[in-house]
C-alpha cells in the first residue's frame, strides 16, 4: 500500500500530546502521550524524502530515517522497526530523550516556512509497538564463538556494546557497581523523560540472550581490573562520568548543600521503592522546601523538575548566563517553566549563609561581555548588584568530570587526556593497554546517550576485528573454545545480580 510522501504542506506538524501541567507536576510519568498508528503514520507522510536528508546527517546514528518515515507512512511499521533497529540499538530511548532540536529535527529541511517532521515521537512509536507485537527479539547468536569479552559499565555504552558482541558469539559478562542496569538511564534521567520500565524491557531481552549482568559489582574494589583482562579476550571500559564539580565560595560546605547526581538517584530509587534513608530523612527530599538549583545544563533541568514533582515550596534556578546562551535543550526549560520553575537569568553564588544548614545564598547578577577565542560570551559581575535568596536545599549541577581510573584500576599505564578521559585510538578504540578499549562519556567527556550508543557499537565492532586478528595471528588451534571461553570466570562471591 503505498502512501504519498511530503504530506507537510497539507498536514502540519502535531507532536504527541504533552499532558497540562497540572497533572505532571503530580506524578514522575512521562509527559508526552503516545501517537496512534494513524497519527504516527500521517506525521512520517510529511516527510519530504530529501535527495540529501540533512535529518540524517545530524543523527549520531546516522539513522535511516528517509525510509522508515516512508515505511511508517505506509503501515509498514514492521519494516519500519527493522529499518530503524539497524543503525540504534534503543531508539525507543532515543526518540524519548536525544536532544532532537539540535540533532534530526532541528536539521530537517522539509521546505521554508514548515515544522520539522517530528522523527523522535515517530521513532518511538514505531519501536514501542514492535515490543507490543513482539517484534523485538533478544541479541542472540547464531553460534557461540568460544571467547568471552568484559564490559564495565551497564549503562548506554555498555549495554549497545554488549548486545553487539552477544550477536556475534562472544560470552559477554557486563559489570555495574549499581544494583540496577541503565547507568544515567536509571540513576541520573528521571521518570517523566523516559520511563524505568523501558530499560527492564531491554534487561528482560539481554538475559534472555544469555549477557551476564555482575551488579553491586565495583571493578577495582569488588574484582580487580587486572583480573578481568586476564579471563577476557578484551575488555571494554564504559564507566561514564561521575566526579561532580563542586562549588567555590564561602559557606559551600553547609548542610543542605546536595550534588545533583546524589539527590536524583535518591529519586530514583523512591519511584522503584527502594529506601533510601538519605531521603527518609530529608536530607534529598524537596518537600515544603525552597530549593535554589545551581547550574544550565540537562542535569540542572531534571533537579529543578524533580523538586516541583517532590513539593518543593518555591524551586529557582540560578544560572550565570542567559536564557539564549545556557547549555540544556529548549524544549526543558519550558518544560519547567510550564511547571512552575522560576529562572534567575544572569545570576552567580557568591556565599552561602547559615550556621550549620544553609538558609540563603547570596548571589550577583551578571552581565555578558565580549565573545572568548571559542565564541563564547565572558561573564562579568555587576557592582553592587547583590541579592538574597532564602533556600533550605541547594543542589549543585555545574558538570561532571571523570574519575581518576589509573588509580581506581590500579593500571598506571591507562592512559588519559588532559581532560582525565580515558585516552584511545580514535581508529581502533583500543586504549593504551592492549586489548582494553573505551567507550562513551568516559572517552568523550559527558555527553549524550545517542553518542554513547554510537560509540558502544563502533566498539563492538573494533574488539571483534582485534580479537578475529590476534585469533587469525595465532593460527588454526588458537580458535574455538578457550580458557577465555563462556565458562572462565564462575561465579564470584559479588555477583548479586537484583
Ligand atoms: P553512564 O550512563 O554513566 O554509565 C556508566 C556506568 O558505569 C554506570 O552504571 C556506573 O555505575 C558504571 N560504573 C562506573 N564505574 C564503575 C566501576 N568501577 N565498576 C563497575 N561499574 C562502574 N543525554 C541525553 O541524550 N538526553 C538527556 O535527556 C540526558 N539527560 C541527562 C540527565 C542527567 C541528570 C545526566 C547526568 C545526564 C544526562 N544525559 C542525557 C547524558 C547521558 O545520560 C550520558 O551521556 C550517557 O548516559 C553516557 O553513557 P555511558 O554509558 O557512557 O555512561
Ligand atoms: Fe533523532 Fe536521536 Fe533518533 Fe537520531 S537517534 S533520529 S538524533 S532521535
Ligand atoms: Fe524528511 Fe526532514 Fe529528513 Fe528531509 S530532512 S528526509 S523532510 S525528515
Amino acid at each position: 500500500m503505498a502512501t504519498r510522501m511530503q504530506q507537510f504542506v497539507r498536514l502540519p506538524q502535531q507532536p504527541p500530546r504533552k499532558r497540562d501541567a497540572a497533572s505532571r507536576r503530580a506524578d514522575f510519568h512521562e509527559i508526552y502521550t503516545d501517537f496512534d498508528i494513524p497519527a504516527a503514520r500521517e506525521q512520517a507522510s510529511r516527510c519530504s524524502q530529501c535527495g540529501v536528508p540533512f535529518c540524517q546527517v545530524h543523527c549520531p546514528l546516522a539513522n535511516n530515517i528517509p525510509d522508515w518515515l516512508k515505511l511508517a507512512a505506509e503501515g509498514r511499521l514492521e519494516e519500519a522497526y527493522e529499518v530503524s533497529s539497524a543503525t540504534n540499538s534503543f531508539p525507543e530511548i532515543c526518540g524519548r530523550i536525544c536532544p532532537q532540536d539540535r540533532l534530526c529535527e532541528g536539521n530537517c529541511v522539509i521546505e521554508k516556512g514548515y515544522d520539522s517532521v517530528t522523527i523522535g515521537a515517530v521513532e518511538r512509536f514505531v519501536t514501542d509497538h514492535a515490543f507490543a507485537r513482539g517484534w523485538v527479539k533478544p541479541p542472540s547468536p547464531v553460534a557461540e564463538n568460544g571467547h568471552s569479552v568484559a564490559i564495565i559499565g551497564a549503562g548506554p555504552a555498555g549495554l549497545a556494546a554488549a548486545a553487539q558482541l552477544r550477536r556475534r558469539g562472544y560470552a559477554v559478562e557486563v559489570f555495574d557497581r549499581h544494583d540496577r542496569i541503565g547507568g544515567l538511564l536509571t540513576y541520573g534521567i528521571p521518570g517523566f523523560k523516559l520511563e524505568k520500565q523501558l530499560v527492564q524491557r531491554r534487561r528482560a531481552l539481554f538475559e534472555e540472550a544469555g549477557i551476564r549482568f555482575r551488579l553491586s559489582c565495583e571493578i577495582g574494589r569488588d574484582v580487580g581490573f587486572a583480573e578481568l583482562r586476564e579471563k577476557h579476550a578484551a575488555v571494554l571500559v564504559a564507566t561514564g562520568v561521575y566526579k561532580a564539580r563542586e562549588l567555590a565560595g564561602p559557606g559551600s560546605g553547609l548542610g543542605g548543600i546536595v550534588p545533583a547526581l546524589d539527590y536524583l538517584t535518591a529519586a530514583s530509587r523512591k519511584t522503584f521503592g527502594d529506601a533510601v534513608p538519605a531521603f527518609d530523612e530529608g536530607t534529598l527530599d524537596a518537600a515544603g522546601r525552597d530549593v535554589v538549583v545551581i547550574g544550565g545544563g540537562d542535569t540542572a533541568m531534571d533537579c529543578l523538575r524533580t523538586a516541583i514533582r517532590q513539593g518543593a515550596r518555591s524551586v529557582k534556578c540560578l544560572y550565570r548566563r542567559d536564557r539564549a546562551n545556557m547549555p540544556g535543550s529548549m524544549r526543558e526549560v519550558k518544560n519547567a517553566e510550564e511547571e512552575g520553575v522560576e529562572f534567575v537569568w544572569l545570576s552567580q553564588p557568591e556565599a552561602f549563609l547559615g550556621s550549620e544548614k544553609v538558609e540563603s545564598v547570596r548571589a550577583v547578577r551578571m552581565h555578558l561581555g565580549l565573545p572568548d577565542a571559542s565564541g563564547r560570551q565572558s561573564v562579568e559581575p555587576v557592582e553592587g548588584s547583590h541579592f538574597t535568596l532564602p533556600t533550605t536545599l541547594v543542589v549543585k549541577a555545574l558538570g561532571f568530570d571523570p574519575e581518576d581510573l589509573p588509580a581506581a584500576f590500579e593500571a598506571p599505564d591507562l592512559a588519559q587526556t588532559r581532560r582525565g578521559t580515558v585516552k584511545i585510538d580514535h581508529r581502533s578504540f583500543m586504549t593504551s593497554l592492549p586489548g582494553v578499549f573505551a567507550a562513551g562519556d568516559i572517552v568523550r567527556g559527558a555527553s549524550l546517550v545517542v553518542w554513547a550508543i554510537r560509540d558502544g557499537r563502533d566498539a563492538a565492532a573494533r574488539m571483534h576485528a582485534w580479537i578475529s586478528a590476534q585469533d587469525a595471528a595465532a593460527g588454526p588451534t588458537a580458535t574455538g573454545p578457550t580458557a577465555t571461553g563462556p565458562t572462565a570466570t564462575g561465579p564470584t562471591a559479588t555477583d548479586r545480580a537484583a
